[in-house]
């Protein structure tokens, strides 16, 4: 943990350099993202938003390496990772990088504390008491430690997900709509540790989502159309971002009715 009185640390932390992606090959390919460049400085909070088909998913997977670009760079602290191998990226990706999804991807099986530590065993780390303790703490979690998932709510469930992608104390955390599947209070406590992560913790925060209310919560929204950036905001109001989707959603239909057209 930062203490406060060591101020912000700042730098960039994670670069996307001209980033392509090309699914598919020869007449049948789709390009999901066409020349993305977008750093992210250390301590942030970037949502990702666009209309459906714009490229999100694409883009957590590139940034997040979980697949490989068509053509450009993603550097973690200068680091080109697209040159890496694929066991040193695994490694690289256990330790530094962590995940929240809309659907918890927890094991039924195992207990809060099985599951949040999964993540250290699977890495062959024992895991620390103390850390652990404290990551269950800050997920208020602590009188849940021996539940397991089914006998959870699914706000409690995605606190589940959160301390287990924090307890390997991740540069980097992911999130692919982290609140998709709650009611607005609960995804607003959700939101709040991943803020608090962000502002207190050691991660610096990279969110897809189509809520505004979470964007808002964010330092910077990104909007992406046709896999390009087409906007950014600055921790945007919930209306800004509102008025920002309404505008990119009537473009990408202008543009479906008129391909050849250029709208933009
Ligand atoms: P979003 O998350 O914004 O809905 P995606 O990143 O899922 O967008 O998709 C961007 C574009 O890439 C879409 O046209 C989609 O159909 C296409 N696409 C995504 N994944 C694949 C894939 N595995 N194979 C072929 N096309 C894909």
């Amino acid at each position: 943990m930062r203490s406060e009185d060591e101020g912000p640390d700042t730098g960039e932390l994670l670069r996307l350099q001209d980033v392509r992606k090309v699914y598919g090959r020869t007449r049948n390919s789709v390009e999901a993202l066409a020349g993305v460049t977008m750093g992210f400085q250390r301590h942030t909070f970037t949502a990702v938003m666009g209309p459906s088909g714009s490229g999100k998913s694409t883009f957590l997977h590139c940034a997040a390496l979980l697949d490989r670009p068509t053509s450009g760079s993603v550097l973690l602290e200068g680091q080109d990772l697209t040159q890496m191998k694929e066991r040193a990226l695994t490694k690289l990706r256990r330790n530094r990088i962590g995940f929240v999804f809309q659907s918890f991807n927890l094991l039924p099986a195992l207990n809060v504390v099985d599951n949040v530590t999964l993540p250290l065993k699977l890495a062959g780390k024992r895991p620390n008491r103390r850390l652990v303790d404290d990551v269950i703490e800050r997920t208020g979690l602590t009188s849940r430690r021996k539940h397991r998932p089914g006998e959870l709510s699914g706000g409690q469930q995605q606190r589940v997900a959160i301390a287990r992608a924090l307890v390997t104390q991740p540069a980097l955390l992911f999130g692919d709509e982290p609140t998709g599947a709650l009611d607005t209070q609960t995804a607003l406590e959700i939101l709040g540790l991943l803020r608090q992560a962000v502002d207190t913790g050691e991660q610096t925060a990279v969110v897809v989502t189509h809520d505004p209310v979470v964007a808002s919560h964010a330092d910077r929204v990104v909007f992406l159309v046709d896999g390009q950036v087409s906007a950014e905001l600055d921790r945007p109001s919930v209306e800004q971002v509102a008025a920002q989707m309404t505008q990119l959603g009537a473009w990408a239909r202008a543009r479906r009715s008129a391909p050849s057209e250029r709208v933009r």
